[in-house]
């Protein structure tokens, strides 16, 4: 600050957090298909990145344009806001006739833990910038976001990373129902709901920290049964539960010195 003091702001830490063990079983590799994955199109030639880039994601399989292009521009940013902890909001006061946008909102909290706005990068409108610096009373109204939209955007990767692991397009029932899923979306208005689903809803998404390479990883873990979980790390910001079909892995104890789990 301009009196020497220092503001620390950080992450929220939800009380649900819990920190996940889980071992790599796979790294993926770049594989596209004679087909969309999404929508089944022939000879999809749209570059796309796993998870989306902001998120770090990498060029992992080819799409159609549409599905790229489409479903991009109506999952990618309710992702990245869920990964982000932002909101989209408006300020209004009593001296400004109407309501002002801004960029997005970043909700962290200060040492003694309470919220804290940060205003994203982007233009300021003067009117704001004229509220906040004349000290008045003001209005911040948050625009209510669908919540499945942030869910079918991880969806979205995690089945394209679930493809690439497969080393196909799969067709079962379960596979044919996230692509119906997301083609109806990628075909609908923007503004249009998501449609409730079980396997959106059901889905486990979590963020992580993990540091090094933004690479695409299958992951598993014992549940306890002997049976093994499944789950995908996408760039290691964003980690998905395997959306299809169990995968039927046994993880088998591996010694200490080393070995291939
Ligand atoms: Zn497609």
């Amino acid at each position: 600050m301009d009196d020497g003091s220092t503001f620390e702001v950080r992450r929220f830490i939800p009380e649900s957090t819990v920190v996940e063990d889980f071992r790599i079983l796979a790294q993926a590799r770049y594989r596209a298909f004679e087909r969309c994955p999404i929508c089944l199109d022939e000879d999809p030639t749209s570059a796309e990145h796993v998870p989306p880039r902001g998120l770090g994601g990498v060029v992992l399989t080819a799409t159609c344009m549409r599905c790229n292009n489409e479903l991009g521009s109506r999952l990618e940013n309710d992702l990245q806001d869920w990964f982000d902890d932002a909101v989209h909001v408006r300020f209004a006061s009593d001296a400004v006739r109407g309501s002002r946008r801004t960029p997005r909102l970043l909700v962290r909290q200060n040492q003694n833990g309470s919220p804290v706005f940060m205003m994203d990068r982007g233009r300021i409108d003067p009117e704001v910038q004229r509220m906040l610096e004349a000290g008045e009373r003001f209005e911040i109204v948050a625009t209510e976001t669908d919540p499945r939209r942030a869910r079918l955007g991880a969806l979205k990767s995690a089945y394209l990373a679930s493809c690439v692991f497969l080393d196909a397009i799969p067709e079962s029932t379960l596979a044919g129902e996230i692509r119906r899923l997301l083609v109806q979306t990628r075909d609908a208005a923007r503004t249009e709901p998501i449609e409730a689903s079980p396997i959106i809803d059901n889905l486990n998404i979590g963020r992580s920290y993990a540091e090094g390479e933004p690479v695409v990883e299958l992951l598993a873990r014992e549940t306890g049964d002997g049976r093994a979980e499944a789950a995908i790390s996408l760039a290691r910001t964003v980690v998905v539960s395997w959306p299809l079909e169990p995968l039927g892995v046994r993880i088998e104890h591996v010694d200490p010195g080393g070995g291939t789990p």
